[in-house]
């Protein structure tokens, strides 16, 4: 008799993959919290499906995960419609994790649970406008410390600059959830992800309620968690290898 975990369904081997990739990032985040002293219960992961098809995110979906990041509009919104279609779903949380421009903001209002890169106040405004996302924004900080080259065109708001942004989002009547920042590929991520908890601090003395602090990614969530990340965005660890596309 064949071995039933082999073959379920036309997405088996897909399936058995990310079964494997979850349960490794699972034991990751895991270690990392206890590392911290942390419980596994303050971090959330967010899981990045940026490249790949909603038979995966449904995939992902049936093995439990319910909060999904895109980091491009059109794909985002073609693949949350492609998801809303299939028959017997449950609802997924979509986190718009990639930069913002303006003319995307009505589209990305549509589909997105919680937007990660809020950095500019036309944003906020136009965010508010279209009433705002459910699970609140997140004001991404640049994280390209002193003399770092940085990383170009990831956006991101100077850290003194945050207040400002923080009270024009609260004031504007969106739900200000926290802050967001990616670590630049030149600095040592907990240098970085320090800045961020810095800046998280600040803003949470006048914003109380602003508690997510959205951090590491596949190669450094470590460090993040260590950091006080409450969010991890996890792509190639769990999906796999993407082909170049940030
Ligand atoms: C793609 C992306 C991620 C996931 O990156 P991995 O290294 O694949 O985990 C996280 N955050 C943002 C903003 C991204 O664009």
């Amino acid at each position: 008799m064949a071995d039933p975990t082999v073959a379920i369904g036309p997405h088996a081997p897909r399936r058995e993959q990310l079964v494997t990739t979850l349960a490794a990032a699972e034991e990751r985040v895991r270690a990392a919290c206890s590392a911290a002293a942390r419980a596994r219960t303050e971090v959330t992961v967010v899981a990045v499906t940026k490249t790949y098809p909603v038979s995966d995110v449904h995939l992902l979906s049936l093995l439990g995960v319910r909060d999904v990041g895109e980091s491009r509009d059109q794909e985002a919104r073609v693949k949350s419609e492609a998801y809303a279609a299939i028959a017997e779903t449950v609802p997924l949380r979509w986190h718009f994790v990639g930069q913002l421009q303006r003319n995307k903001v009505r589209s990305v209002a549509r589909y997105a649970w919680m937007v990660h890169t809020v950095d500019r106040a036309d944003v906020v405004d136009l965010l508010a406008r279209h009433g705002g996302p459910p699970g609140g924004v997140l004001l991404q900080v640049s994280l390209e410390l002193d003399g770092s080259p940085g990383a170009p065109g990831r956006g991101g708001a100077p850290p003194a600059a945050v207040p400002v942004l923080a009270d024009r989002a609260a004031t504007s009547g969106l739900r200000l959830a926290g802050v967001m920042g990616v670590a630049p590929r030149t600095t040592e991520p907990r240098r970085a992800f320090e800045v961020l908890a810095r800046v998280s601090d600040e803003l949470r003395r006048d914003h109380p309620q602003a508690t997510v602090v959205s951090a590491g990614m596949s190669g450094d969530l470590e460090a993040a968690v260590s950091c006080g990340a409450t969010h991890l965005r996890l792509g190639s660890s769990i999906l796999g290898p993407r082909p170049q596309l940030r």
